[in-house]
């Protein structure tokens, strides 16, 4: 092919070829923990990273290649490194840019676990977070210090569909010369691509949109190859010699993909949440159908918010895509095929009418998960939130009247019709 192809194409072919040894067609899973070495010099280049290859399926795997070649093409990044979920990728791309006592800016409306994890386990690492609001970009240079080493925002943020203006977030974080991480989870590549706009790193759960069947968990680190590592000290782990691989610099002798090759080498390699084979092709074998699946999403989410507008038991309704919507215009900078699968409404009655709608929906499943080909809901304020006060609740968009749904991919009449029978029992 002489043009760069298409998102379609990429998503099914980008990083794949039939199996060299096989002709196998679709991506082997290789489930094995090791690979065989030519002979010791071999073995001596591959460790001592003068020659890229397979050695422990802990830091690489081929069927984690190809997933890692597929994602970095669709985010349109120079490399990336696939992990076990989310939540690790997460851990591997502060790893590397944080030391003990360093902080970074993080927006306050963010997937709750993310903020359990910068709040609660990243404490014990001293990796100090403060918070900005996507709503003014102001806060976010007022908390940047001479401590700061990157700041962090999800594209789409989950709950509640606000969508950032990345570009703006990423002027703050450039003039202050630090690198912006975008979660792209909520709206994956196909409608998002946070590197056009100024992202450094883009992270992703896997688990989500991108698998998107509901049945693996991985995540991803996109390395977007912008970012100077050199201009301060600041990244050690990037820039000074690392005596573990006889004083290679790794931002001198990788350039531009040295950010994905540090979380391998160092964080993967280290603190080993390695993407199961099995896992790896399980994501690989969703992605081909992402592009299809997401407008589908969007569309049925579309129709779903326009239903739950006109309902007289609804106060209000949340979701970007709605002309008028407080999100819509900045929807049509950052995600102009759609404004997601996920949307939130209050219910005029509040807590009770919550939980009597949510455990009279049929089609709906009522569990804690995004981005199924199934229909989910549910009430946070009677789940996930619980522990938290009234007020908390509030502040989280986890009051008692709200509902969140990630609409599916079935026939949207179905869906629609179970959203009726359940809100005529309220
Ligand atoms: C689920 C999720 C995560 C965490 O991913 P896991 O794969 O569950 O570890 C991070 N960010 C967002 C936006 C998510 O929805």
């Amino acid at each position: 092919m002489t043009t760069t192809p298409g998102f379609e194409t990429l998503a099914i072919h980008a990083g794949a070829q039939p199996d060299p040894s096989t002709g196998a067609r679709t991506t082997p899973i290789y489930q094995t923990t090791s690979f065989v070495f030519d002979n010791v010099d071999h073995a001596a280049a591959l460790f001592g990273l003068q020659q890229f290859g397979n050695i422990y399926t802990r830091i690489m795997n081929p069927t984690q290649a190809v997933l890692e070649e597929r994602v970095a093409a669709l985010e349109g990044g120079t490399a990336a490194l696939a992990v076990a979920s989310g939540h690790a990728a997460q851990l591997l791309v502060f790893q590397t840019l944080m030391q003990p006592g360093d902080e970074f800016v993080a927006s306050r409306r963010l997937y709750g676990g993310s903020i359990n994890q910068f709040t609660n386990a990243f404490k014990s690492f001293d990796w100090r977070v403060k918070w900005g609001d996507p709503d003014d970009l102001q806060s976010f240079e007022a908390a940047i210090t001479d401590k700061t080493r990157a700041i962090f925002i999800e594209s789409i943020a989950n709950p509640g569909g606000i969508v950032c203006d990345i570009a703006g977030i990423a002027e703050i974080a450039h003039r202050h010369g630090l690198p912006l991480i975008v979660d792209n989870t909520m709206a994956s590549p196909y409608l998002c691509r946070p590197i056009e706009h100024g992202a450094d790193i883009v992270v992703h759960s896997l688990t989500k949109f991108m698998g998107g069947h509901g049945n693996s968990m991985g995540g991803a680190i996109v390395d977007a190859g912008t970012f100077d590592w050199s201009a301060t000290d600041h990244y050690p782990m990037l820039s000074a010699p690392r005596p573990e691989y006889n004083g290679v610099v790794l931002h001198e002798t990788f350039g531009n993909f040295a950010f994905a090759i540090a979380c391998r080498v160092l964080g993967l390699r280290d603190l080993g949440p390695a993407i199961s084979p099995f896992n790896a092709f399980m994501i690989l074998t969703g992605i081909e159908t992402l592009p299809l699946r997401m407008q589908r999403h969007c569309d049925n989410a579309l129709k779903v918010a326009d239903y739950l507008k006109g309902h007289d038991k609804v106060g209000w309704v949340s979701y970007a895509g709605l002309p008028g919507d407080r999100y819509h215009q900045a929807m049509q900078t950052y995600a102009p095929k759609g404004a997601g699968a996920v949307l939130t409404f209050g219910l005029k009655d509040g807590y009770d009418a919550g939980v009597t709608f949510v455990e009279a929906l049929e089609l709906f499943s009522h569990l804690a998960n995004i981005g199924d080909t199934r229909s989910l809901v549910i009430h946070p304020a009677s789940t996930t939130h619980k522990q938290l006060t009234d007020a908390q609740k509030v502040a989280a968009g986890a009051g008692p009247d709200v509902v969140r749904l990630s609409v599916g991919i079935e026939n949207v009449a179905d869906i629609i019709a179970d959203l009726d029978q359940a809100l005529a029992k309220v």
